[in-house]
């Protein structure tokens, strides 16, 4: 008998925001459980941020799923804040290649007991992760944690400079009509704007951090071995028929909170990504509410607003009188705590629970819960169709605006709220998705993605059996 054949080994490295972290670990555990001994590369603050919020506590269970670090390249701070993303694309840019690389030769030393690694599952938007495999010759697939349109967008952010629509010529352009120009030369997209494209191109500087970042990212996409999506194929199939032939093989696994329901027991389960500690008391909170009669309002872990438009909303929801459960994160006001008027709070204090950071996949899997006011990141937007819940969408950044459009337009189940946002129309519009007839239709589509996203994932479904096959084809 020979040695006994070591594990196939994964180093999965998120990009360092909550939205890319919950997919990746979710990815990493379903690779564990499959087989797969996992490296999980977070930066130090976030690994900080993970073991302060409890979400990390019980590691020292698993001898083949360990979490390691890397610095971020910015200076220190211990503060539960999210991190200033263009600060954070440039740091990453710069100074996170040397550190991995030591990590991966660390990993790979003969005395290190871990196995050899034998790929690396990369963020698509850290792609400096591909110079590394080159030089130590490992695989590496990357996973674009966004939408397929949205990637689509990022994708397409060179043509833009070619076609002289990238930067902007004039401020008036933001302003003027011109964001509403059509898009019709992006294939496998149809009805989108230049103001449904991911947000970076809204600028007049040409050296623009993000623009250029992300258009980096997408163009080192085709670099990769394999791609992988967050989405299933019913839900966004013209736009994957057209990027098939842009990129690598792609495979898409999602939704990934749906697939990895496989995993019901071990201590796997005990391990979550929250970067915030969770309030509880919000599912208690909703065991007592009437099924289908609140109002889910939550802006995921980035959007940022001004208290005058978080009084809009507060206002709109007091004045829509229906029940809501609203997440306010310590850190969503700009520059300043969040003050609202103590005459909302008096007004809504039997029917609105405030909370700072909730169990949002739970949540939005709750029989109360009728609708979701979102700034229609994609992971809330997979979570809201998991829970068969139609939203009202205020995208705040990157392709948000795109998810937004495709919920509007071509799935059938949100409808918009103006940027620039006002109470009436929080009002209205949370009137005619609880209660409305386009609000019925909404909620009848959304059941009906949630059937097909469950199909997707189950034994047969073409995720489940697209995740068998990115593990044969593109990781063993
Ligand atoms: N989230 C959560 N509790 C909250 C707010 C957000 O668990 O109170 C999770 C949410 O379920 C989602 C992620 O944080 O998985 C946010 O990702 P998304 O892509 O929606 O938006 P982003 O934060 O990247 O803008």
């Amino acid at each position: 008998m020979g040695p006994i054949p070591e594990k196939p080994h994964a180093v999965c490295i998120p990009y360092p925001a909550q939205g890319h972290i919950t997919p990746m670990l979710k990815l990493a555990k379903l690779l564990h459980y499959h087989g797969f001994y996992i490296t999980f590369v977070n930066t130090h603050f976030n690994h900080n941020r993970l073991l302060r919020s409890g979400a990390i506590s019980s590691l020292d269970s698993l001898p083949d799923f360990r979490f390691e670090s890397i610095p971020d390249g910015l200076p220190p701070t211990d503060e539960d804040a999210t991190q200033d993303i263009p600060s954070l694309c440039d740091s990453i840019a710069k100074n996170c290649l040397p550190p991995f690389g030591d990590l991966i030769t660390k990993l790979n030393d003969p005395s290190s007991p871990t196995p050899m690694v034998s790929c690396i599952v990369s963020d698509g938007v850290m792609s400096f992760t591909l110079d590394a495999a080159k030089e130590l010759q490992i695989p590496e697939v990357l996973f674009w944690t966004t939408s397929a349109c949205g990637m689509m967008g990022y994708l397409h952010y060179q043509h833009l400079t070619e076609r002289g629509i990238f930067p902007l010529k004039d401020a008036s352009d933001l302003t003027n009509g011109y964001l509403d120009t059509p898009i019709d030369w992006i294939s496998g997209m149809k009805n989108v704007r230049l103001r449904d494209l991911p947000t970076f191109l809204r600028t007049l500087d040409p050296k623009d951090i993000m623009f250029n970042y992300c258009n980096r990212e997408a163009q080192r996409s085709s670099m990769g071995s394999a791609i992988i999506l967050n989405t299933f194929d019913e839900f966004e199939r013209f736009v994957l028929d057209a990027m098939a032939s842009m990129l690598p093989p792609i495979y898409t696994i999602g939704p990934l909170s749906l697939l990895s329901r496989q995993i019901t027991t071990g201590p796997l389960t005990s391990i979550i990504s929250n970067l915030w500690k969770e309030d509880k008391t919000c599912l208690e909170w909703l065991q007592g509410r009437e099924p289908g009669s609140v109002v889910y309002v939550n802006y995921g872990s980035i959007t940022v607003m001004t208290n005058e438009q978080l009084i809009e909303f507060a206002w709109g929801l007091a004045n829509s009188k229906h029940d809501f459960l609203w997440v306010i994160r310590p850190d969503l006001v700009k520059g300043d705590t969040a003050m609202l008027p103590q005459e909302f709070l008096n007004e809504t204090k039997e029917r609105g629970l405030l909370a700072n950071w909730c169990p949002q996949e739970a949540v939005l899997s709750h029989p109360s819960i009728r609708v979701f006011l979102t700034h229609s990141g994609w992971n809330s937007m997979l979570e809201s169709i998991c829970g068969g819940v139609p939203v009202i969408s205020w995208p705040f950044f990157a392709e948000q605006p795109t998810n937004c459009r495709y919920a509007c337009t071509e799935w059938g189940i949100g409808m918009e709220i103006d940027n620039n946002v006002k109470r009436g129309d929080v009002e209205r519009l949370v009137r005619e998705l609880m209660v409305g007839e386009k609000g019925k239709e909404m909620r009848r589509r959304a059941v009906e993605w949630k059937e097909s996203a469950i199909r997707a994932t189950q034994p047969g479904g073409s995720s489940f059996q697209n995740f068998e096959r990115l593990v044969k084809e593109a990781l063993l």
